[in-house]
């Protein structure tokens, strides 16, 4: 079989040159989207996304801070920031760069946003409302790959998908949203059993377990789509991914590369979201 390879890079510039004409439709009404990235210390892979993310905006006409906070800081000051932030007009995203230290609670961290800026959707508003289906921000990189696959003109409805990861951030909601484009849905963690069993099942997969190479092409179902989330430095300094690119060449009938497929789609929909929800404050400020 042929496989051919999902270009995220260019998916994502296509989309991005469509939200460059919502930010200037924005713009005509006096709104310039804003968005505030924290991070907590110096990180250094957190400082390479956070860097990109800030580029990204710079390159999408939207208004960034990027708020690096010592690593001597403790919760309530991060806290603190936060609430400034909620307060400020300029801001319609703000996103707590991941991971924080030990002893933050993430769980109050991601409460103390505003749910109508919290452009990552981990507030548990916003957890709630992708979970009954009504959503309103969804995470950046499940809902990229929700992206990808429309692109690509793949259709989850009565497919059966299974996705290798259960974290909040990728493996939960993008399961969530498999499920309500009417896919059957498997969601496997590390405590599965031959995981292998449950992968040739699918014929949409998604593997996002931060495990390099995990899925080789003796787990992939012929003719399945496999969208590869991980990304993973090797002791040579190479990225990889969760899943085997060169082994299911030949196996899957599509796979994203890993760099270039869901890494630059995660960033497009940060933007994506910030600008959304501008687009929302702006509605909301003509309605009062
Ligand atoms: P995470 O919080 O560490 O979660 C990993 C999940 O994978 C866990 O649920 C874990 O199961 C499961 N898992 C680990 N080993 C497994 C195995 N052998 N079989 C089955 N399940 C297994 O990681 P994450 O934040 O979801 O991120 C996952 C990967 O995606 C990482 O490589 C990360 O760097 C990458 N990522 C990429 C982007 C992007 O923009 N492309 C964005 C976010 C994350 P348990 O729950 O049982 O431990």
């Amino acid at each position: 079989m042929q496989t051919r390879t999902i270009d995220g890079s260019a998916i994502a510039r296509e989309l991005r040159v469509g939200l460059l004409k919502r930010v200037a439709t924005l713009s005509a009404s006096g709104i310039r989207p804003g968005l505030a990235v924290i991070r907590v210390g110096n990180h250094p892979a957190s400082s390479v996304y956070v860097r990109n993310k800030i580029k990204a905006c710079g390159e999408g006409g939207i208004y960034s801070q990027d708020l690096q906070l010592p690593d001597t800081t403790d919760e309530s000051t991060l806290l603190g920031q936060i609430r400034i932030l909620n307060n400020d007009p300029r801001i319609h995203g703000i996103l707590v760069q991941l991971p924080l230290p030990s002893a933050f609670s993430a769980e109050r961290v991601f409460e103390t946003i505003n749910p109508l800026k919290d452009v990552d959707g981990f507030h548990p508003t916003n957890v709630g409302l992708l979970a009954t289906g009504h959503p309103r921000f969804v995470p950046c990189t499940p809902l990229g790959v929700m992206k990808l696959l429309e692109h690509e003109r793949v259709d989850p409805e009565g497919r059966h998908a299974v996705v290798v990861g259960r974290s909040n951030i990728v493996g939960k909601p993008m399961a969530l949203l498999l499920l309500q484009k009417s896919a059957t849905v498997t969601i496997c963690n590390s405590k599965t059993p031959d995981l292998g069993s449950m992968t040739r099942e699918a014929e949409i997969l998604v593997v996002a377990a931060g495990k390099p190479k995990l899925v080789t092409a003796a787990m992939v179902r012929p003719g399945a789509v496999v969208i590869d989330v991980g990304i993973n430095r090797l002791a040579d300094g190479k990225l990889a991914g969760d899943v085997d690119y060169e082994s299911v060449l030949g196996t899957a009938a599509r796979v994203t590369p890993v760099p270039g497929g869901v890494g630059p789609m995660t960033i497009a929909m940060l933007l994506e979201n910030t600008i959304a929800s501008a687009e929302r404050a702006l509605a909301a400020n003509r309605a009062a």
